[in-house]
Parts: structure tokens; C-alpha cells; sequence
């Protein structure tokens, strides 16, 4: 089934155009705005994007400009919704590298078939590409990967990287309880990067330890603001690489900054992920006995798609886990994921951790969630990540 991401802040002709491109067999995702447009197409990789020109914040012109330098979205069809044909739109769209226009308001027969041409060129282009030798493409990965670890270098001092907050939300009450913060990078030329593309980058380089060490201080700081102005959040969560773990003076540099910053430890949780620890557990188990004796709280992310040794769960001092986002999709199915998610969720509790579901979707995989009493759970449902004034509107609205 082919996918379409239809990006249009007007809930009305968002919703028409969905119905009919569902009723037409399509697989239909929507946003309504630009950065989560943007998030859901580097996440559900669309066949065709239809993107309304006039937004508020993220225009279209912005999203297209992201979307063409991100190479996962580099080459997805997009066209433009106009809301009228107005020249000079259309061709600045066009010059960004759009690949068509629809003026709205525009019939069945003239959306169908802008997209049933959009795919057949892209069918016919996926032809050419399968021609290229495999080698080419281990060829071509590799040389991006290296044009991502020199442009990393300096990134900082050009100050391209944002902190952006993803709310996490207590399932029973439907309130934000806390937030993920979740780096990005906006390339000048390349436009948005994907975190799944550079943090691997920049972990081989070990750049990771400086970008750590400013997210953390920059969500710390940012948490301290939130609470001095007096909104409930309880905690702020940042992700710790493998590499950044590893520091011999990890807790001390943690403990430094909230010091200066003047945050309390309880205020902040750190996410690592499994792999870290069937290295070396007992350095690892002393390394994160210092951090919660500064007051941090411990979750484990991605829980279930490393080496779930279900031992290291008793031995390590967690406080939260984190349910994998492929556990959750699906899980209303009636498949394996709800049984694998059940026992999860009932296996946390009684070795009293916290439980957060990852990536959650749909209103259905929400019910389910309450149902088994998850405690907390974060996904484009509520909300994609989003920067920090956004995140702060959410907070203002009372969500
Ligand atoms: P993660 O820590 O597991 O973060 C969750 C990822 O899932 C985020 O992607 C988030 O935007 C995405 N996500 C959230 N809700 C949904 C949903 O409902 N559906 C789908 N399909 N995706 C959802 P993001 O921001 O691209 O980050 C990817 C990974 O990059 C993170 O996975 C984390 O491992 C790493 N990362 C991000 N920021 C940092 C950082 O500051 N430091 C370190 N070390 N790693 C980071
Ligand atoms: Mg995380
Ligand atoms: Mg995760």
C-alpha cells in the first residue's frame, strides 16, 4: 500500500483530503504543521508528500528545504497545495525542488492524478537506481558518512544544534509529567539532520562527549527555567551515549553542571540504552551507583532490542523502562507485541520500575496502555518532539 503524508494546518481540508486518498486505497498519515510533517516523513519515509504552502512557524518552502538535504528524505516525491496560482509561489516551490502544484480548491481526479504520476516517475527512477552496483552505494554511504564527521567538527561553535523537547505523559491523567530532549541538527546547506544519522557519527568520532555534554546543560538549563516559572514538570530526560557513559569522571561532570545551573538531581533522568551493560557490569554498576547517589534517576531506553539479558534488570539500579517503540505498534492487533508488552509492564512493576511505552501512535495503543496500567508513555499521539517555546505552549494550555 502506498504511503501518503499529507502535511496542511487547516483541520478541514486535511481531513477531506485523507478520506478520499483512504477511500482510494492509499495509506494516509497527517500533520498539522511543518515540524511534525517534517518528523513523520523522516520516521514513516512517505511515498508522496502533499505539503500546503502557507503555514504558520515551519512553512512549506521550510519543509521542503529540510526534507530535500535530509538524505532519507532527499528524493520523496512532494508536491505543493497553493491556495491559489499564485506565480511567483509556485515557482519559488518549484526552484526548491518541489516536484508538482495543486491549486487549492482542487477535484478527486486532479489530486489522484498529480499522485499517480508522482509514483510512476518514482517507480521508473527506483528502476535506474537498482542498476547502480552495490559497491557505488557502499561507496556513496561511506562518503556521506565521512562529509557528516567533518562537518560535525564546528557544528557547535555554529551553533546548529537545538535541543528539542518531546513531552512524556502520565497515562491515567493525560497530563505532561516530563520531557525527552532530543538533539537536532539544522545543517545550513543539508537543512535538518536526523539524530539516528549523526549521533552514530559523532559517537565513532567522539565529538559525542561534547554535543552530551551541551544538550545535557542546555535541557538543564531550559528545565530550571520551566520550573522557576513555576509549571509542574517533574523531570527532564537526556540520552547518554555509550561513549559519554564511559567517562571516568561522568558523575562529577554531571553533578558540576547542575550545580552551576542550581537544578536539583531529581529533577533530571538519564537514558541509556542496554548495550551498556554486558561490557563491562561491574564498572558499569558502580558508574551508575554514583549518579544515583547524586539523585538522578536511571531509565533504560529501547528496552527489548538489545541483548535482554532480563538478569541485568535485577542487578543494575533502574528506576523507569522504557518500552520500545516496535513493541508498541501493533499491539492492538491481538499479536504477540500485546502479549510481549503485558509482561513487560508487569515484570517492571514488580521489580518496582516506572514504565514508559515509546512511540505510541494511535488512541488505540493509548487505551491499551491504560488498560494494563502502563505509567507513562510519549509518541506522535500527543506530541513529536518539539523546541522549547513550543513545548512551553503545551505546558501554557495546561496539557
Ligand atoms: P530515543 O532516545 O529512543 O528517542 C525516541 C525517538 O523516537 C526520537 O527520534 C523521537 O522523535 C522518535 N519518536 C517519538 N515518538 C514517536 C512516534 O510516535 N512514532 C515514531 N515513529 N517515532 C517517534 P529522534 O529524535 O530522531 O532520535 C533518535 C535517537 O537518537 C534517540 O532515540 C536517541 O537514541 C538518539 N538521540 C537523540 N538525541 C540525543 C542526544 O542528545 N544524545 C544522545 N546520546 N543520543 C540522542
Ligand atoms: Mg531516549
Ligand atoms: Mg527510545
Amino acid at each position: 500500500m502506498k504511503k501518503i503524508l499529507v502535511i496542511e494546518d487547516d483541520r478541514v481540508i486535511r481531513e477531506n483530503i485523507l478520506k478520499l486518498l483512504k477511500a482510494e486505497g492509499f495509506d494516509v498519515t497527517g500533520a498539522e504543521n511543518g515540524a511534525q510533517g517534517l518528523n513523520a516523513a523522516v520516521s514513516n519515509l512517505p511515498d508522496v508528500i502533499l505539503c500546503d504552502v502557507m503555514m504558520p512557524q515551519l512553512d512549506g518552502y521550510g519543509v521542503l528545504a529540510a526534507l530535500r538535504s535530509h538524505p532519507v528524505t532527499a528524493t520523496v516525491p512532494f508536491v505543493f497545495l497553493t491556495g491559489k496560482a499564485d506565480r511567483s509561489e509556485v515557482r519559488q516551490g518549484m526552484e526548491l525542488g518541489a516536484d508538482d502544484y495543486l491549486t487549492k480548491p482542487f477535484s478527486k481526479a486532479e489530486l489522484v492524478g498529480a499522485i499517480s504520476s508522482r509514483l510512476k516517475k518514482q517507480a521508473a527512477l527506483a528502476q535506474q537506481h537498482n542498476l547502480r552496483s552495490s559497491s557505488e552505494l557502499v561507496q556513496d554511504a561511506a562518503d556521506k558518512l565521512e562529509q557528516i564527521k567533518t562537518s560535525l567538527c564546528g557544528a557547535l561553535e555554529r551553533e546548529e544544534f537545538q535541543v528539542y523537547y518531546q513531552p512524556q505523559i502520565n497515562v491515567q491523567s493525560g497530563k505532561i509529567m516530563s520531557a525527552e530532549a532530543l538533539v537536532r541538527w539544522l545543517h545550513p546547506e543539508k537543512g535538518l539532520i536526523s539524530p539516528a544519522e549523526f549521533i552514530p557519527a559523532a559517537e565513532e568520532t567522539g565529538f559525542i562527549v561534547q554535543l552530551g555534554e551541551w544538550v545535557l546543560r542546555t535541557a538543564c538549563k531550559q528545565m530550571q527555567v520551566w520550573q522557576n516559572a513555576g509549571f509542574s514538570l517533574q523531570q527532564v530526560a537526556v540520552n547518554l551515549s555509550p561513549r559519554q557513559f564511559h567517562q571516568p569522571d561522568l558523575s562529577s561532570r554531571v553533578a558540576q553542571i547542575l550545580a552551576e545551573i542550581g537544578l536539583e538531581a531529581s529533577s533530571l533522568e538519564l537514558e541509556l540504552t542496554e548495550s551498556l551493560m554486558v561490557e563491562d557490569a561491574e564498572s558499569a554498576i558502580a558508574t551508575l551507583q554514583q549518579l544515583k547517589d547524586l539523585g538522578v534517576s536511571i531509565s533504560i531506553d529501547d528496552f527489548g532490542t538489545g541483548y535482554s539479558s532480563l538478569s541485568y534488570l535485577t542487578q543494575y539500579p533502574f528506576d523507569t523502562l522504557k518500552i520500545d517503540r516496535c513493541f508498541i505498534s501493533n499491539i492492538t492487533d491481538g499479536c504477540t507485541n500485546a502479549a510481549i508488552v503485558k509482561a513487560i509492564i508487569e515484570m517492571a512493576h514488580s521489580l518496582c520500575l516506572e514504565v514508559i511505552a515509546e512511540g505510541v501512535e494511535t488512541e488505540a495503543e493509548k487505551d491499551f496502555l491504560w488498560r494494563y496500567e502502563c505509567d507513562a508513555m510519549q509518541g506522535y499521539l500527543f506530541s513529536p518532539a518539539l523546541p522549547a517555546v513550543d513545548f512551553e505552549q503545551l505546558l501554557v494550555e495546561g496539557k
